[in-house]
């Protein structure tokens, strides 16, 4: 994507947790000239209340209200270990009708280009370590979540089938796990960092232990809302395979459940007790993901620590991690009235 005039750049899901990392890095002025907003560049960001992305009458609507040149499409009905378990039919059937609106009518609309989101949770149960782009099909998803799992795989397919038919430019990118400002903190179906911080915050109000599901030992990597941000700005820019691309920091920054309780400890100046629930789930062990394919394009991208204004190289340190942790706790505690419920 060049500069050109008159984008319309589309966001579906631009009300979520990566839809508003990237209204902050393409509008922040500490954000690097190459990921900031273009002139000649419109960013429509939707949410739920602009239409029902299920509903094909309400997808077309939008569509021909904007005609958008791009779409970046995040939209999807997502949730933690335990939603995914309990509501697999509506995992399925509602990220299925969502990718298949957005994804027809691109092509109807003579769309540019589309980057959908898959998930590293979507690869086979089970598998040989790191994972990479080219084994998502390879076996079937592990049972705690394979409605959201094969409904994100067909998004792959649908990718490849409307570019072999028609030449479309879908393609996808694969985050790891993701956290931020803005994520939902719910206490039910939340995903495990800002489960977690609700939970300490909570434990720390009313001087209860901070009681934690699972043994704390499955090993997960995390990136920051920011980081994915600005490597999704690179997708759209720059990114011409329709094979996806895993949006991850390295194998060596994977960490424990127990890391990142301690870490939300810490942030929350939580002095009281925590405990371990080991009658409840753990999931996947791990899903180590390969970053290679991402280091092959950006060899030199930095990750910015806002806290410091110190840039440092994409191989992401356990220090960057507690920085985000650090202003995602300080986001909670300073937005809880407000938009945790
Ligand atoms: P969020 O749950 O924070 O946001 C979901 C977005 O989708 C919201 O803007 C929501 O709108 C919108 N949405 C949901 N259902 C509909 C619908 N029926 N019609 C229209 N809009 C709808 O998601 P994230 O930002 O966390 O995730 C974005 C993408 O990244 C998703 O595709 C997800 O699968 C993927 N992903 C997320 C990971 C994570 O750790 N969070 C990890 C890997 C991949 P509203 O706010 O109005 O309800």
């Amino acid at each position: 994507m060049l500069n050109e005039e008159n984008v319309v750049i589309l966001v579906t899901g631009g009300s979520g947790l990566i839809g508003k990392a990237l209204q902050r890095v393409i509008t922040s002025e500490d954000t690097e000239k190459k990921f900031s907003k273009r002139s000649g560049e419109n960013w429509i960001f939707l949410s739920s209340a602009d239409g029902d992305l299920r509903d094909q009458d309400q997808a077309s609507s939008i569509f021909k209200k904007h005609k958008p040149s791009y779409v970046i499409h995040l939209a999807a009905l997502v949730g933690g270990l335990y939603k995914n378990m309990k509501f697999k039919a509506d995992f399925y059937r509602d990220n299925m009708l969502m990718n298949e609106n957005i994804l027809h009518l691109s092509k109807v609309y003579n769309v540019k280009k589309v980057i959908s989101c898959l998930s590293t949770c979507i690869f086979p149960d089970k598998t040989t370590y790191p994972i990479d782009e080219k084994m998502i099909h390879d076996g079937p998803p592990h049972e705690s979540n394979y409605g959201y799992a094969y409904a994100k795989r067909m998004v792959d397919i649908i990718n490849k089938v409307y570019n072999e038919q028609y030449g479309c430019q879908f393609t996808s990118i694969i985050p790891t796990n993701i956290y931020g400002l803005h994520d939902n903190f719910s206490l039910e179906d939340s995903h495990v960092i800002p489960g977690l911080i609700h939970k300490c915050y909570l434990a720390q109000k009313n001087n209860t232990p901070f009681t934690i599901s699972g043994s704390g030992s499955p090993l997960r990597q995390f990136i920051y809302s920011k980081d994915l941000a600005e490597l999704l700005v690179w997708t759209l820019r720059e990114y011409k395979e329709i094979e996806p691309i895993i949006l991850s920091v390295g194998e060596e920054d994977e960490i424990t459940i127990k890391n990142v309780a301690e870490e939300i400890v810490k942030a929350m100046k939580y002095t009281g007790k925590v405990d371990w629930d080991t009658s409840k789930a753990d999931g996947q062990h791990k899903k180590t993901a390969s970053n290679l394919k991402l280091r092959s394009y950006l060899p030199d991208y930095k990750f910015t620590n806002f806290s410091t204004g110190t840039n440092l190289q994409i191989k992401i340190s356990f220090k960057i991690f507690v920085l985000g942790i650090k202003e995602t706790v300080e986001w909670f505690l300073a937005n809880f009235d407000k938009e945790v419920k």
